[in-house]
Parts: structure tokens; C-alpha cells; sequence
């Protein structure tokens, strides 16, 4: 059975305007997205700027409400759970999140900020044994249990990163959705943080949802990847095999921009025209044909379907066909 299985999720956003905070129009963030995520399985989610990957995130823990979809959980329909629900399952799905400075209280004390989950869920029996959960959660992600008692502003970015991720594996989690956690860190510190990552992994089992723009990094840690576009999934298989052989031209692009990736060519940079359309209106037909450098016309008219173009590979475009 899968850890986690998302049927046609979509999640649109009302946008409102005047005093009377009338709804003009949607944002159409995610658009009918399923995929299923195994146990101990590292899926990454990438696309530029703007495509719903992080809407996605949030909205599978529940922290958005979906408008239309399923999300179960270990067997379990989660998407219409109530708050008191939802709240016993909230110690199994756990968030690391993209920026360190903001997502820490600058209040707290890092023992307090860890201990905090273990408060929660009641997961420890005494102050004793708060203070040794805390002290083994800082050590296994590399910081010193002297560290407990100071506070997040006496730290780096990297070291910040690092007590979200102690945070987030307090409670134990099965699922990490991890939103870009590297992103707002220095080039050096982004491999520590992953090799951290791809090491708690290995030794604790759990399954991470990993949430980036940057298609180098999620190979480094992902068997298995989606990549949106407007808020759809418009390619999915294995990394290995998309590097080396991207089948949407949306895909093309976004790896042409990698510098350095292990892929067994180099490619020419394809430089993308424009912008990603609103998704308050996004373009009929195939929502990548104003950028697109092969569209033809039915690319304006005719949305292509997701479909398996190749065991295991999964391509929405009207010129990617099954092989
Ligand atoms: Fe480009 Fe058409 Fe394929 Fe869309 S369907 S990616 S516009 S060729």
C-alpha cells in the first residue's frame, strides 16, 4: 500500500477585491494532480517560480484546504478530516521549510523549539527525558547538545536548517514535505544540508516530498520526480532517465539551465520566451504553447493529457508519444 496517494487534487484561490472582498476571479494553483508516494520513497517536485509545487506541499498536509481531490494517507482519506482529526495524524507528516531565519521563533530556545513538538504529541513522560530527546535529536542532525539552551539568531543559516529538520523529526514523522529547504543557503552549505537530508533518511525510513526549482539537487536525493508547470504535472518518471533524456519541452528547458547535473550530454541552453502565464487566466489548450519553441496549432486549442509515453514515464504533449 502506498504512504500516500494523491487523486486529481486541485486547489484554486479566490481573489477578492473591493471592501465587500467580492470574489473577481480564481487562482487556479493546482490543477488535477495524482501521483503516489511509497514508504521510505524521496519524490521530488520541481518547476519555476510560481507552478504550484509549494501550494501542492502545503495543501497535502493539509495546511491549505483543497478545493476538489483526495488525499490518502496510509489507507486513510485525509482530505475532509476535521481539525481535531487531523490534529493526532499531524505527528506523522511533518514540514521543513524553505526559509530558516523566519520559520524559527527567535523567542525560543533551540531545546524549547525541538521540545516543543515532543510537548505537543506528548511524546516524553518526564523533563528528563525532554531534555535527553532533545539532546539526541540535535546530535543526529549534527549540532551539539550544549546548543540547547541558545537561541536561533546565535546561529547560521545551515545550522538554522538544521534545527528545522531536528523540529521536524521529533515527532517521528513518516513523511517529510521538505519546500526548498536549501534554496535560501550558500552553495557549500546546500550539500551538507542534503547529505544530511539522504543520511536521516537512510537510518530512520521515512519518505520526503522534496520541493525545489533546482532539478541537480532533487537528483542528488530522488529516485523519482514530477515536474509541474502551472500548477499541472506535465512530465514524471525516474531522474535518471528524464536527465538523460527529457521528453517535454518544458522539461528540456529547465534541464538546459542546469549546470552541472550527472547526465551523460551536454545540452545546448534553451532560453524560455516570457513569462509563466497568470494561473488566474491561464492559456487554453496545452498552458506550456506560449513558450513552447515547437508548438504547433493544436497546441492552442487541445489540452494534451498526462499519459505513460514509456514504462514508467509520463509525458502531457502533443508531439511526445508512446514509444
Ligand atoms: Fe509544446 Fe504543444 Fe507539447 Fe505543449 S503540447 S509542450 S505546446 S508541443
Amino acid at each position: 500500500m502506498p504512504l500516500l496517494e494523491i487523486q486529481s487534487l486541485q486547489v484554486h484561490f479566490p481573489v477578492t477585491q473591493g471592501v465587500l472582498a467580492q470574489k473577481r476571479a480564481w487562482v487556479r494553483a493546482v490543477e488535477d494532480v495524482s501521483f503516489t508516494l511509497e514508504p521510505g520513497e524521496a519524490l521530488g517536485l520541481v518547476g519555476e517560480s510560481g507552478c504550484g509545487k509549494t501550494t501542492l506541499g502545503r495543501a497535502i498536509l493539509r495546511l491549505i484546504e483543497p478545493t476538489a481531490g483526495r488525499i490518502v494517507f496510509k489507507g486513510e482519506d485525509i482530505t475532509h478530516l476535521s481539525a481535531n482529526s487531523l490534529r493526532a495524524r499531524r505527528r506523522e507528516f511533518q514540514m521543513i521549510f524553505q526559509d530558516p531565519y523566519s520559520s524559527l521563533d527567535p523567542r525560543m530556545t533551540l531545546g524549547d523549539i525541538i521540545g516543543e513538538a515532543l510537548d505537543i504529541h506528548r511524546l516524553v513522560p518526564s523533563t528528563i527525558a525532554r531534555t535527553a530527546r532533545v539532546s539526541e535529536l540535535l546530535e543526529s542532525v549534527g549540532l551539539e547538545r550544549a546548543h540547547a539552551q541558545r537561541y536561533p539568531h546565535e546561529f547560521s543559516g545551515g545550522q538554522r536548517q538544521r534545527v528545522g529538520i531536528a523540529r521536524a523529526l521529533a515527532v517521528e514523522p513518516k513523511l517529510i514535505v521538505c519546500d526548498e529547504p536549501v534554496s535560501a543557503l550558500d552553495v557549500s552549505i546546500q550539500a551538507q544540508v542534503i547529505n544530511l537530508l539522504q543520511d536521516l533518511q537512510h537510518e530512520r525510513g521515512m519518505a520526503y516530498l522534496f520541493i525545489s526549482h533546482d532539478l541537480a539537487v532533487v537528483e542528488h536525493l530522488c529516485r523519482r520526480v514530477l515536474v509541474m508547470y502551472l500548477g499541472r504535472v506535465v512530465e514524471a518518471g525516474e531522474i535518471r532517465e528524464i536527465c538523460r533524456t527529457p521528453h517535454h519541452p518544458y522539461t528540456q528547458a529547465l534541464l538546459s539551465a542546469v549546470p552541472v547535473v550527472d547526465c551523460d550530454s551536454k545540452r545546448q541552453r534553451i532560453v524560455l520566451k516570457g513569462d509563466v502565464p497568470s494561473p488566474i487566466h491561464p492559456p487554453n489548450g496545452c498552458p506550456f504553447h506560449p513558450r513552447c519553441p515547437i508548438a504547433e496549432a493544436r497546441c492552442r486549442t487541445e489540452r494534451p493529457e498526462l499519459v505513460e509515453t514509456s514504462p514508467g514515464r509520463w509525458t502531457a504533449c502533443h508531439l511526445v508519444r508512446g514509444q
